[in-house]
């Protein structure tokens, strides 16, 4: 269990405080999430991308408590408890650990899943001129990989199943025992934090499987996208960015939201592998004003959504296979933008 993560969760609860209110909606998720990590379990958030899962974790980090550790401690080991073994080195030989404080948002990592991500990458390796001058088995020999970097803190894994079989494996022995052991070491590296993966829905092409046994470690929690255009809206004003003495008018703002909201909806939804995130919403809402302010107008007009559209939206789609626009995304947006103002003006 890692410090302060329960504490933190209690007292927003007993404050009456929405410690996840910044990720709009998504009510019965941020409750299931809540009380994995009340109950420290690790959590794996499946959805798809850009509904705010990043987010979520880096706000989870950001509100755990400061802590002790001792200072240049790859492992933030706690100085009167060290465990890893450069601070237990030390303290045999009788040097003082120094402990400095650090921040919660300090006690985050991220790793991006991938198939090309190594079992080094994530739990270390040898650094041959160390090993060179101290022999191979000598722990200064040793660079920690990033996992063991989130010891005592949060561990972010995006796309946790794009990672390799493999991994996999390597990563249910640390799940399981909070401990890393590295191969030519006879001595276990400490691995104790929360981890909140995220995956993407199961049904979307070039995704690997989680194995059984990885996902047993887990709650899983679904993600979507906000619920109604109320709340994409407010999402929008909340976090879009404010041209100065730019006016964006309820119909521009509506249509805006009414457009990304057409790729996650039938008819649309069927043509695409991948519909557009808030993120489509937010860039499209960004350049229409950036478009306004270049001409020198005070609002951005529906001709400047059609013109910014396709590059707003145009990466962040996927058609799919069976849609006739499987290799022309950008014919995709214009016809579902023109279908989608057509509809508006009725
Ligand atoms: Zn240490």
């Amino acid at each position: 269990m890692i410090e302060g993560l329960r504490e933190t969760i209690l007292k927003f609860v007993a404050d009456g405080n929405d410690m996840l209110s910044v990720i709009v909606g998504q009510e019965e998720a941020k409750r299931r999430i809540l009380a994995s990590l009340l109950a420290s379990h690790h959590v794996l958030i499946e959805g798809p991308p850009g509904v705010g899962k990043t987010t979520l974790a880096k706000h989870m980090a950001a509100a755990l408590p400061p802590i002790k550790v001792v200072k240049h401690c790859p492992y933030h080991c706690h100085p009167e408890q060290p465990v890893c073994p450069q601070c237990r080195a030390k303290a045999a030989s009788g040097e003082a650990l120094h402990g400095v404080t650090i921040s919660g948002e300090k006690r985050f990592i991220r790793l991006q899943g991938s198939p090309d991500l190594t079992a080094e990458d994530l739990l270390g390796d040898v650094d041959p001129t160390q090993a060179f001058k101290y022999g191979p088995q000598d722990h200064r020999a040793f660079v920690p990989g990033k996992l063991l970097k989130g010891n005592r803190g949060i561990v972010f894994f995006d796309e946790l199943n794009r990672v390799t079989e493999k991994l996999q494996n390597a990563l249910l022995q640390v799940l399981e025992e909070g401990i890393a052991t590295i191969g030519p070491y006879d001595v276990d590296y400490p691995a104790d934090f929360v981890m909140i993966a995220t995956m993407n829905p199961r049904e979307r092409a070039g995704v690997e499987e989680l194995s059984d046994v990885l996902l047993d470690r887990f709650d899983v929690a679904k993600m979507g996208y906000p619920e109604s255009p109320e709340m994409e809206r407010d999402i929008l004003l909340r976090h879009g960015l404010r041209m100065d003495g730019i006016e964006v008018s309820d119909e521009i703002i509506n249509t805006v939201v009414a457009l990304v909201r057409a790729t996650r909806e039938e008819p649309w939804e069927k043509e695409m592998d991948q519909a557009a995130s808030v993120r489509a919403t937010l860039s499209l809402y960004e350049k229409v004003q950036a478009l306004a302010r270049l001409d020198n107008r005070p609002e951005p007009t529906l001709d400047d959504i059609r013109e910014m559209a396709p590059s707003s939206l145009g990466s962040r789609i996927k058609p799919s296979p069976e849609s006739k626009f499987y290799d022309d995304p950008l014919g995709l947006i214009n016809e579902l933008v023109g279908s989608v103002m057509e509809n508006r003006k009725r």
